[in-house]
């Protein structure tokens, strides 16, 4: 397994929308592994293929709380198939983003239809911190961010600062 560069703001990828993966194999399952050493490195609660530069429909995800059983879930072309009617706020943070926190109300229940590692057809279905981590990498696979849920102005803000501290790495 190998840690992969997570990908940041202002990186015009992220913008990216991510095409369907079109076959699980071992190249595939290889990637999922070193999304899920990245993803529990960082630490964080998901992670989309795109935020390693990688344009293809995948996330990974594992959103059990510290000291709990690790509960790694691998989602290829995942599809929302139903969205509860309650709602669930929560304040989001993003490992392309550092630093920023949003607070974001989403339905905090949810069915997804995805393909599992070994290929099959699978339905899940989620609440709370899994719900809401599901949708924020669904969202990353159709170049979604979180700022995306700011206002105009808040959302400038936030791209130029990133972009500022972009620049300033480059001269050094
Ligand atoms: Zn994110």
């Amino acid at each position: 397994m190998a840690k992969l560069p997570i990908i940041t703001l202002p990186d015009p990828t992220l913008r990216k929308v991510s095409a369907p993966v079109e076959r699980v194999d071992d190249e595939l399952r290889t990637l999922m592994d070193d999304m899920l050493e990245t993803m529990y490195a960082a630490p964080g609660v998901g992670l989309a293929a795109i935020q390693v530069g990688i344009p293809r429909r995948l996330l990974v995800v594992d959103a059990t709380e510290e000291g709990e059983e690790p509960s790694p879930l691998c989602l290829v072309n995942p599809e929302i198939v139903t969205l509860g009617p309650e709602m669930r706020v929560h304040e989001e943070g993003c490992l392309s983003i550092p630093d920023v926190r949003v607070e974001i109300e989403r339905p905090s229940t949810l069915t997804v239809r995805y393909v599992d590692r070994e290929g099959e057809l699978r339905e899940l279905s989620a609440d709370g911190l899994l719900a809401t981590a599901i949708q924020h990498e669904i969202n990353h696979l159709d170049g979604k961010l979180i700022i995306d849920f700011l206002s105009a102005l808040k959302r400038d803000m936030v791209v130029r600062k990133f972009k500022k501290q972009a620049r300033s790495a480059e001269a050094l």
